[in-house]
């Protein structure tokens, strides 16, 4: 894992030493009348199992200096006011070589310019597959880096990256570790944009009839930054308000919106060890292609559900499940590993039909009866019916 970070280091070091050779010509902010439409930018992208420098092509910035654009708004270590979030962009410095690519100069820079890339690239995915986020307009999304935030236990929060559907941003904790910064990290920025897309299409839809807390957060807008655990916290005060059958749709949900991101992580970047390449300490389970085709039976997360009593322990039950989910559908699609052309194919197939499943699952969902309970396998096997070319196997314990 601490190869990546080198190589990220060792990059900036080359290509700063590059340019102190080059003929420059100082960034001047606003671009748009100097250069309408397209920029080209060198960033750190992935592939074949290493980030490079690679020269990309943005097409929707308007301002180099602040990133303004329709992909993003950058907020930097913003507080919470009457529920949206409030605070200074940040500013960014760059450099243009002779041949017109846009090249940033410190590491803070380099972070933002990589992930305003990205935001831009999941948004034209998005509408490649035909997944709409209801803005039409396209109104940049809110992205909050170095935000001040407590963790469950009352500490700063770090190394962190979330998505929060009631202020419908992406949230950057401070990031301190030496491996790749999650702001670089395109699985994981994927990740939490699959959380968005998740947001929309299931927890907004069910509303009150979602079962976890994430549906039902209480507005102390000061309280959510403040004490980042707040999804946590909240839950852990409510749980003793939601039935059994609540507790067990809350974690398949969550873990079902956990493995689905980490599939989208994969699909987005290629990268099957992305959530490893900033956080080595997160268990080798999250590694999609590592491990058994296991599914855990109703019955079992049920026991498991029932089992705990605070939502803090239930995360490690959802991200058990979701590694399940994940690992599953990425051996699905690993069937056409040494076809590209048809992998290509068969990942942007997965991608359309991730998002009309959840659809109809929200639906049965909405529909069940209250005695019923939506089995652990309803979404894989409403997937497979969705895409038959794709042999979705596992081993479902029983
Ligand atoms: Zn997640």
């Amino acid at each position: 894992m601490k190869r990546e970070i080198h190589r990220l280091q060792v990059i900036m070091i080359v290509f700063l030493g590059v340019l102190s050779g080059m003929v420059l010509s100082a960034c001047q902010g606003r671009i748009r009348d100097q250069h309408p439409g397209a920029v080209q930018v060198r960033i750190p992208m992935y592939s074949n199992n290493a980030y490079k420098l690679q020269t990309i092509e943005l097409i929707s910035i308007d301002d180099m200096r602040t990133l303004g654009g329709w992909a993003a708004r950058f907020f930097l270590s913003p507080t919470l006011s009457r529920g949206k979030l409030v605070g200074m962009q940040p500013q960014i410095n760059t450099i243009r070589t002779e041949s017109g690519e846009y090249i940033a100069t410190d590491s803070f820079s380099l972070q933002l310019l990589t992930l305003y890339a990205h935001m831009e690239k999941l948004t034209l995915l998005d509408d490649e597959l035909g997944i709409s986020r209801g803005d039409e307009s396209r109104e940049p999304r809110t992205v909050a880096i170095k935000v001040n935030m407590m963790s469950e236990s009352g500490q700063p929060d770090s190394d962190n990256a979330r998505y929060n559907g009631k202020l419908d941003a992406f949230l950057f904790a401070p990031y301190l570790r030496e491996d790749l910064p999650l702001t670089v990290n395109a699985g994981v920025i994927a990740h939490e944009h699959f959380h968005s897309i998740f947001y929309k299409t299931v927890i907004q839809p069910l509303g009150d009839k979602y079962p976890g807390p994430d549906g039902n957060l209480h507005g102390n807008d000061q309280k959510l930054l403040k004490h980042f655990g707040f999804e946590e916290a909240a839950s852990s005060e409510n749980v003793g308000l939601l039935s059994e059958r609540d507790i067990y749709h809350a974690v398949l949900l969550r873990g079902l919106n956990e493995g689905l991101a980490d599939i989208w992580g994969w699909l987005y970047s290629d990268d099957t060890a992305f959530v490893r390449r900033s956080l080595p300490q997160v268990e080798e389970s999250r590694t999609l292609s590592s491990g058994e085709l296991k599914l855990k039976s109703t019955k079992e997360l049920r026991a498991q559900a029932q089992a705990y009593h605070s939502w803090g322990n239930s995360n490690a039950v959802s991200y058990e499940l979701g590694s399940q989910y994940g690992r599953i559908l990425f051996a699905s699609l690993n069937q056409f590993a040494g076809d590209p052309v048809k992998m290509k194919e068969m990942k942007k197939k997965m991608g359309q039909k991730i998002n009309s499943a959840l659809q109809k699952m929200t639906i049965h969902f909405q529909s069940l009866p209250g005695d019923e309970m939506m089995t652990t396998e309803f979404f894989l096997q409403q997937l497979q019916v969705e895409i038959p070319e794709v042999k979705i196997e596992y081993k479902a314990a029983k």
